[in-house]
């Protein structure tokens, strides 16, 4: 039932706001049915879970590679198409750079991009 309201469209959604979603769809789950689920969803990679504007776990229906830019005042979420730095993703090129300068090994590079929605919604970068 989760799957299914996810795959209906690319969604970002919190456990409360799909708990509200499901509920005035009328199935009849718990909010820790919800949590367990999205969990176990996130970890078998057909969710992937961040962190939203107030550091809230949030889930996203859409696990191919982008990044995620979230507006501070509002919450909006929205997908931005990963730029390619000479010839490679900006994470991979970023996870090369910083293990070149420091011999650490980062083992997940991810870019999240914080800031603050035009008052008109902005273009559509995708
Ligand atoms: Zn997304």
């Amino acid at each position: 039932m989760i799957l299914r309201y996810l795959s209906e469209r690319d969604r970002h959604v919190s456990a409360e706001g799909l708990f509200g979603a499901l509920k005035r769809r009328g199935e009849d789950l718990s909010l820790s049915t919800v949590y367990l689920n999205l969990g176990v969803l996130a970890r078998a990679g057909l969710l992937r879970e961040f962190a939203g504007a107030g550091g809230e776990a949030l889930y996203d229906s859409n696990v191919r590679d982008h990044y995620h830019l979230i507006c501070r005042e509002t919450g909006e979420v929205r997908d931005v198409p990963v730029p390619l730095v000479d010839g490679m993703s900006l994470g991979a090129f970023l996870q090369a750079y910083v293990e070149r300068v420091t011999g650490w090994q980062v083992e997940e590079p991810s870019v999240t991009l914080r800031g603050r929605a035009p008052d008109d919604g902005g273009s559509e970068a995708s």
